[in-house]
């Protein structure tokens, strides 16, 4: 089989996803701001045989580059790797827009701070860009949208940030009504997650509420801000109905300690004291993929 061939092959990142639904299983979706972390969640996934999001924010990608991403990427992906690249969190529609231009496989596209109406008007705007550019390109853009605040940044907090309570979950109304309006193919939820890590311990997640949204809504739900939620809660929620499981604040840390410890010695070689860095997060990218696919 030529190379070519086995890209043409490879299932869409929507199939891989709804093959986890019907399994109920999710896809794991980590972030990386670096080779190193890219390095992590690709040698784990390869370890594992497993699908994997590659998750970049605005900032993460700037930080990297987009060419340089999207280059890592490409480069799995002819080798027959099920890795797929995701526009984390895009803030504006110009944004979403860019990551359409520059081959994501998907996008996010984040209102959840915005009014409801105002919210669905930009998503919509994304979707439109992306289903027009798919058409074009004869390829899969898939849209994510928010609904919901849970807080921003991929950081240890204090506490619960404000303005994300109880009161701001979504409700499975408010989901069916965000869905059907902007046609998205991907729904994020806010269902007692949050952004960051919670030092003094992350909300327990609304189970009863993701059963309720899976049943009013007929597309894949997306879990964000999983770093510090329990192994339980996060496979409680995975069989309500979670089939992507975002993954950030953990790495970081994870990453930092492993540097950390590479530079405590005299070592002078990057690929030596970076490599403790690769360690650590893939014990957490391992860890995260058994956990999510009951392995
Ligand atoms: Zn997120």
């Amino acid at each position: 089989m030529k190379r070519r061939d086995k890209i043409i092959l490879m299932k869409t990142l929507l199939e891989y996803v709804k093959d986890a639904e019907k399994r109920h299983v999710a896809i794991g979706h980590f972030n990386i701001s670096d080779s190193e972390g890219f390095k992590a969640v690709i040698e784990s996934a390869k370890e594992l045989n497993l699908p994997v999001i590659i998750g970049v924010s605005e900032k993460e990608r700037s930080f990297l580059g987009v060419a340089e991403i999207r280059a890592l990427v490409a480069v799995e992906k002819e080798k027959g790797l099920p890795v797929f690249l995701n526009a984390d969190h895009t803030y504006s529609v110009v944004a979403s827009r860019e990551a359409v231009d520059h081959n994501f496989d998907s996008v996010i596209i984040d209102g959840a701070e915005k009014p409801f109406f105002e919210n669905v008007m930009m998503t919509k705007e994304v979707v439109k860009y992306a289903r027009e550019h798919a058409e074009a390109d004869r390829r899969e853009i898939l849209v994510e949208g928010e609904l919901g605040f849970i807080g921003s940044g991929s950081k240890i907090l204090d506490d619960i940030p404000d303005g994300v309570s109880e009161k701001t979950q979504t409700t499975a109304e408010d989901a069916k009504m965000f869905v059907e309006e902007t046609m998205v193919d991907l729904f994020a939820p806010s269902v007692g997650n949050v952004h960051g890590l919670v030092k003094t311990g992350e909300p327990k997640l609304n189970i009863e509420r993701i059963k309720e949204i899976r049943k009013a809504v007929s597309i894949p739900l997306v879990l964000h801000g999983a770093s510090g939620n329990s192994d339980e809660d996060i496979r409680e929620a995975i069989k309500a109905g979670i089939s992507i499981v975002h993954i950030n604040t953990e790495l970081r840390i994870a990453y930092k300690k492993g540097i950390e410890k590479g530079m405590s010695t005299d070592e002078l070689a990057p690929y030596k004291f970076m490599a403790e860095g690769v360690e650590e997060m893939k014990k957490i990218v391992t860890a995260k993929l058994k956990l999510f696919n009951g392995l």
